[in-house]
């Protein structure tokens, strides 16, 4: 099959730049033509939670590699695509001609301040990491609204810091993706650490301008030197207006990471897998699902089939200095069907099993090599090998 003479990739990430390296992987030489809108150029997100709020020096380590891919760079917003002519406007106005396009702009934070409100915290990108880290300097009390990973990782920096922290959310902490059983150990971790979880029994509302507090749905308000809202994200399809591409969730893919308009892909936080019959719609905005699609979005647009699908359910994050990764599909819920180790010292991997798809494992604070973390979610279970790091417990057992 010809390969496309030119290839638009929008959106200066890590969904985008790993099209881009796999095209030149497969021998592409023809135009790729990157559209970014970050005037930083591409970095990555996952050190901003975890190095960037706590050290300056922590912004050296975010830039991605990208001059051996020869790409023609951009670095104005996309603003309009017209898809019959197959060109993409920018804000500089620009009109970048296409024979393919890879819709990679990601996500944003979502906010819940009022329009007219100021001094609303979130944390996507490097110029907010910069504020909050300045507002951390200035601040012994805060607040986060939202107890996912995210808000868990911004709670872990206050702490770290010597901020005193409460964190809001309707639903207990990471309970929806990780289950009530690990739900309940990072509750408990969190009260070591001194974390003041608050349910609150609806959708908070931010107070102050500029924001200093929330409100709860009883009226209750409290206060903070600083708040950050860390409830979730966006999909970023606002220059896709009219094309018929995006709804609600992002934009549709099917397994070749293509969606209903020829010769356009999309890839990573963006997209959403068209769900196989009665799984839910949803997007999957981890680091490794938008690797997982650029890839393959990139041996789609040159006609060739992919070794890997569009999913990669591998995902890490750090919560009150403990890493934990998981492998394996997610949400998990219920007991898991194994765990060993020790829970309490951090030290700990656990599975759950489900008919007819991969287990999931995870590793709480245990180093397991990611290879073999992902080759655990398909084997049979079978334990590990004993007295490595104190007791084994068995599925729902305490782990006192
Ligand atoms: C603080 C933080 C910590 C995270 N930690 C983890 C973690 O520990 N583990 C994990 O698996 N995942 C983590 N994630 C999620 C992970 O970073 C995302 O899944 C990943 O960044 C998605 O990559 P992407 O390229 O699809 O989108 P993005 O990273 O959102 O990049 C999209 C790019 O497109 C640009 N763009 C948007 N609109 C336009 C336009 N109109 N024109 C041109 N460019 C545009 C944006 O500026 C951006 O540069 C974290 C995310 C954040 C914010």
């Amino acid at each position: 099959m010809t390969h496309p003479a030119s290839i638009v990739i929008v959106g200066e990430a890590i969904a985008g730049l790993s099209a881009a390296r796999e095209l030149r992987r497969r021998g592409y030489d023809g135009s790729v033509t990157m559209i970014g809108r970050e005037v930083e150029g591409a970095y990555a997100r996952p050190p901003l939670s975890k190095g960037v709020l706590r050290n300056p020096a922590a912004e050296t380590t975010l830039a991605y590699p990208q001059a051996d891919l020869d790409l023609d760079l951009v670095r104005s917003p996309a603003v309009v695509l017209d898809t019959a002519a197959r060109v993409v406007a920018t804000a500089d106005g620009r009109a970048v001609p296409y024979d393919a396009l890879l819709v990679a702009t990601g996500a944003t934070a979502r906010r819940l301040a009022s329009p007219a409100q100021r001094g609303e915290r979130v944390l996507r990108t490097l110029e907010d990491a910069r504020l909050i880290r300045e507002g951390i300097r200035r601040s012994k009390t805060a607040i986060v609204v939202g107890a996912g990973f995210l808000g868990m990782e911004v709670a872990s920096a206050f702490v770290a810091s010597g901020v005193e922290v409460t964190v809001v959310d309707t639903e207990p902490l990471l309970r929806r993706v990780l289950g009530s059983y690990l739900s309940d150990r990072l509750a408990e971790r969190a009260a070591r650490h001194d974390v003041r979880l608050l349910h609150a029994s609806g959708p908070v509302e931010l107070s102050g301008d500029p924001v200093n507090g929330v409100t709860l749905p009883g009226g209750t308000t409290l206060t903070a030197d600083l708040v950050v809202t860390c409830a979730g994200d966006i999909p970023a399809v606002g220059w896709l207006a009219g094309t018929g591409l995006a709804d609600r969730l992002g934009v549709a893919i099917d397994e070749r990471c293509a969606t209903a308009i020829p010769g356009v892909f999309a890839a990573g936080d963006v997209a959403y897998l068209v769900p196989r019959e009665g799984d839910p719609a949803r997007r999957t905005p981890y680091w490794s699902n938008a690797v997982a699609q650029g890839k393959v979005a990139a041996a789609s647009m040159l006609g060739e089939p992919s070794e890997q699908g569009p999913t990669d359910d591998y995902f890490w994050t750090e919560i009150l200095g403990l890493a934990i990764k998981v492998a394996g599909p997610l949400p998990v819920d219920g007991p898991p069907a194994s765990v060993e180790g020790d829970l309490d010292a951090g030290d700990a991997t656990l599975r759950w099993d489900a008919p007819g798809t991969a287990s999931t494992v995870v590793a709480y604070g245990r180093k397991i090599p990611v290879g073999r973390l992902r080759a655990m979610t398909r084997q049979p279970y079978r334990p590990e090998a004993r007295g490595r790091s104190g007791r084994n417990s068995e599925p729902g057992e305490p782990s006192d």
